[in-house]
């Protein structure tokens, strides 16, 4: 385990076991239909590249990237979109794909921008969701886990851009980030 970490919250046997359920969850839900899968870069990149090996319906991907900004801890619900997909998604199933659903601010803000371009459908599928911080209602369609108010890194997630890499979700031992 990396030593900046307090503990293992899911190690990798568990999170790809509950990914490959997810996928399969939603190849059930879309039989018969195709699936235009929307990732948050650079977070939900790992979960994305798990959970599109489990689809078994035709998929198409595609990466944003939103940006929330809002002043010091506070976030003021606007989102920039830095990155945005050049595909129409008029018409066509959208499943929108994050890693960790906190306050919501982001996912609600980048729903209402992909409603507004008139899909046949929009759910979204979240690898994490800490359920007690959120401020505004945002459920997601497919959620992984679960998780505690704690800040957590790995697959995909970043402390400074590092520890995306770590193939499990780690807790951040504190000290680290409140220095
Ligand atoms: P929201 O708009 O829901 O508050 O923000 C969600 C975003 O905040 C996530 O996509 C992620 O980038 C970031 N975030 C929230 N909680 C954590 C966490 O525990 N660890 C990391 N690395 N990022 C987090």
């Amino acid at each position: 385990m990396n030593e900046n970490l307090e503990r293992i919250l899911i190690d990798e046997k568990t999170l790809k076991a509950r990914i490959a359920e997810m996928g399969a969850q939603i190849s059930r839900d879309y039989a018969g239909e195709e699936l235009v899968v929307i990732g948050l870069l650079k977070g939900a990149a790992y979960f994305l590249t798990e959970l599109t090996q489990h689809i078994t319906v035709p998929v198409r991907i595609d990466f944003i990237k939103a940006s929330s900004y809002g002043s010091g801890t506070t976030t003021s619900g606007k989102v920039d979109i830095d990155y945005d997909t050049s595909r129409n998604i008029a018409g066509k199933n959208v499943l929108l794909v994050d890693d960790v659903i906190d306050t919501g601010l982001t996912l609600k803000a980048v729903g209402e921008l992909f409603r507004n371009r008139n899909p046949k459908s929009l759910k979204v599928a979240a690898m994490l969701d800490k359920k007690e911080r959120r401020l505004v209602k945002v459920l997601p369609d497919y959620a992984g886990f679960e998780i505690p108010d704690e800040f957590v890194v790995g697959f995909g997630l970043d402390y400074d851009e590092e520890y995306r890499n770590l193939p499990y979700i780690g807790i951040m031992k504190r000290s680290v980030y409140e220095k």
